[in-house]
């Protein structure tokens, strides 16, 4: 796996020595698709790479065609990502061009070396011209050195540019991860990291649970107040949860007015006191209109909890959190229920 402290240069070449392993010619995407293998943040691309060497022992370009659009075509990326894209694909074809010339550079120089300590062991009883040929290895070393340099300079330019790009991708894709209306992540962000906490949570054994919330008749609220100022409830509501969540948790938008959470290493009994929590702290907000100060009453929210279980793939575990918000909105609402307590909801008086 990539490492963010190697410097950028060494990352383009280990790049582009793993896809000279797979059999994969270094062009702008096959380096891509390796780039975002290597680094570790596609651990689904990762597990479709091992699992396709493993079968084949290379990865044909068919192959990592395939593997890109699954993986990193990016339909709804807008046109600047684009954009920043199709740079850093021509700053890798200079690149792979930079480091195939170093290679014929540096063997046009070695047969010139070569030729001479030939002609030095020839001429050893000859001994001005021994001078003049040791004249021209040192030329040559020199000649040498001034175009490793040269070389290396222009690796390290381009590679800095890469990472430039790079990082403008990544800080674009950030946003695309983005809810725009509150801040934390959204359903894109959210399906990508219940991916990778349920692989996590395979490999160490420890527990993984989930929440999913819905404010309760929201529509009756907007219908009240409006929906500007149901905007801001939503707003308000991202906050009071995010500011009860650890910072491993994943907070999202998974729909209109229905938030999930991520709980990495918390188990069932975790969750249930993490989502009272929540629910009692939203509960217990007075909302106001800030331009008015006019009362606008209380919200509350329904709250179904899951646990990880062995034999769980990431939708069956949000469909079981999504069954106890279920049970929740049919107990009353303003519950908590987790999937031990499906037949017997705790009544929420028990919160404060
Ligand atoms: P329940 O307790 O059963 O969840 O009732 P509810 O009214 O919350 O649920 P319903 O699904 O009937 O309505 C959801 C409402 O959420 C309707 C919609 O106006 C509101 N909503 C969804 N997204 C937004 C949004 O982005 N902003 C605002 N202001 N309201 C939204
Ligand atoms: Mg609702
Ligand atoms: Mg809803």
């Amino acid at each position: 796996m990539l490492t963010s402290g190697e410097p950028t240069h060494k990352l383009a070449v280990i790049v582009l020595e793993g896809l000279k392993r797979a059999g994969l010619p270094a062009i702008p995407h096959n380096f891509e698709l390796w780039y975002a293998h290597l680094d570790g943040r596609h651990p689904s691309l990762s597990r479709d790479i091992e699992i396709t060497t493993d079968a084949f022992g290379t990865v044909t370009q068919d192959n990592a065609d395939a593997l890109y659009r699954t993986h990193l075509q990016r339909a709804d990326l807008t046109s600047g990502v684009i954009d920043v894209i199709t740079r850093m694909n021509a700053e890798v074809a200079d690149l792979s061009d930079i480091v195939e010339k170093s290679g014929e550079c540096a063997s046009g120089n070695t047969k010139a070396l070569g030729g001479l300590s030939n002609q030095l062991r020839e001429s050893t009883k000859d001994y001005p011209a021994v001078g003049a040929l040791l004249e021209s290895v040192v030329n040559v070393a020199k000649n040498m050195r001034i175009q490793n340099e040269e070389l290396e300079g222009r690796l390290a330019e381009s590679a800095n540019e890469i990472t430039t790009l790079q990082r403008s991708v990544e800080n674009i894709e950030a946003e695309a991860m983005k809810d725009p209306l509150t801040g934390v992540a959204n359903r894109a962000r959210f399906d990508q990291a219940i991916y990778q906490c349920v692989a996590e949570a395979k490999i160490s054994g420890a527990p993984l649970s989930m929440m999913l919330a819905d404010i309760d008749h929201f529509k009756g609220f907007n219908d009240r107040w409006g929906h500007q100022t149901g905007d801001q409830v939503l707003r308000l509501v991202a906050e009071v949860m995010d500011g009860n969540v650890r910072a491993d948790d994943t907070l999202a938008r998974y729909g209109g007015e229905e938030f999930a959470i991520l709980l990495p290493g918390a188990d069932l009994e975790d969750a249930k006191s993490m989502a009272e929590r929540i629910r009692g702290a939203v509960e217990s907000r007075r909302l106001k209109k800030r331009t008015t100060d006019q009362n606008l009453g209380t919200i509350t929210m329904s709250i179904g909890v899951a646990e990880l279980q062995n034999a769980d793939s990431e939708h069956t575990l949000i469909e079981r959190a999504d069954e106890c918000l279920y049970a929740a909105k049919g107990a009353g609402r303003n519950k908590v229920i987790d999937e031990n307590s499906l037949e017997t909801p705790t009544p929420s008086s028990d919160v404060a």
